[in-house]
């Protein structure tokens, strides 16, 4: 078959259920990673005849995606921020919405001599490898309680060339960190555990729960974060967490009763949702 036969074939098992104009791009995606080219490639040969394996290659990637398996760890890549990373199915793949965090951190760090910075929970390493590409000069830890996300993340950080400003470490949030930071930011897990077994099924199904499990209620890992901030944030330090859209209210009212000083905001993304919970020290 030529590439224009199996790009119509592809579409053909995606759609239905899924728009033919959704499903195509995505088909388009999968046959350019399964020949090892771009779609560009296969734009300017309509005509190609991939070879048996190759053909066969692209066809099991449009089954698994018709199974619902996410396109990004189809392809092994994940567009976040102003840079790409490569995920697999040990990270969380990057979500929109963690550009709020992205921005916060960008222009917190802009008005401010910041030496070193902390990411907790750094999964493929999104966050800060979108800050540390974004600021020449930036400095960070990160850390994760999974290896495996770590990996991915050195991976990363590589391909991104900030190994020397990047130090990946494996402990439970800060705990194994004795240094103060001026900044922190963290995705930590906040889905509850209850919806994580209801509603919010669908996304445990092929990401990792680790990264996504807050625990009851779901902001059992921000607590403890927080519990560790008078440690770990330098007076005047700003602590950045990704929440949940509705629980801007109770993640608020939590970093106010532990750390009574500090001024504490709630962020909202571009939908108007609860986002980003912003805890800043007292000088
Ligand atoms: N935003 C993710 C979701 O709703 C959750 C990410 C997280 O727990 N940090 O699927």
């Amino acid at each position: 078959m030529t590439v224009a036969e199996l790009i119509r074939k592809g579409t053909d098992r995606l759609a239905p259920p899924r728009p033919a104009d959704e499903a195509r791009p995505e088909v388009e995606l999968l046959l350019a990673h399964a020949l090892g080219h771009s779609r560009s490639w296969l734009y300017a040969r309509p005509e190609h005849r991939p070879d048996g394996q190759q053909a066969a290659a692209y066809c099991e990637l449009v089954e698994r995606r018709a199974q619902g398996v996410p396109l990004e760890y189809l392809t092994g890549r994940a567009a976040f921020h102003d840079i790409e990373l490569e995920v697999t199915p040990d990270v969380l793949i990057p979500r929109p919405e963690t550009e709020v965090l992205v921005e916060e951190a960008l222009s917190f760090l802009r008005g401010t001599d910041c030496p070193l910075m902390a990411d907790v929970g750094t999964g493929s390493g999104a966050v800060v490898l979108a800050l540390a590409h974004a600021l020449p000069q930036l400095r960070a830890v990160a850390t994760d309680v999974s290896r495996a996300a770590l990996l991915v993340a050195a991976r990363n950080m590589q391909a991104l060339g900030v190994t020397d400003r990047v130090m990946l470490v494996n402990c439970d949030l800060l705990s194994a960190i004795g240094t103060r930071f001026c900044l922190v930011t963290a995705n930590l897990p906040y889905v509850s555990t209850e919806d994580l077994e209801g509603p919010a099924a669908i996304v445990a199904l092929h990401e990792p729960r680790v990264a996504l499990d807050g625990g009851p209620r779901g902001l059992q890992l921000v607590r403890r974060l927080l519990e560790q901030l008078p440690e770990h944030l330098a007076p005047g330090g700003l602590a950045l967490f990704e929440i949940g859209s509705d629980q801007g209210a109770q993640a608020a009212a939590m970093a106010q009763s532990l750390l009574p000083g500090a001024e504490v905001s709630v962020v909202p993304d571009q939908w108007r949702l609860d986002r980003v919970l912003r805890v800043r020290m007292a000088e």
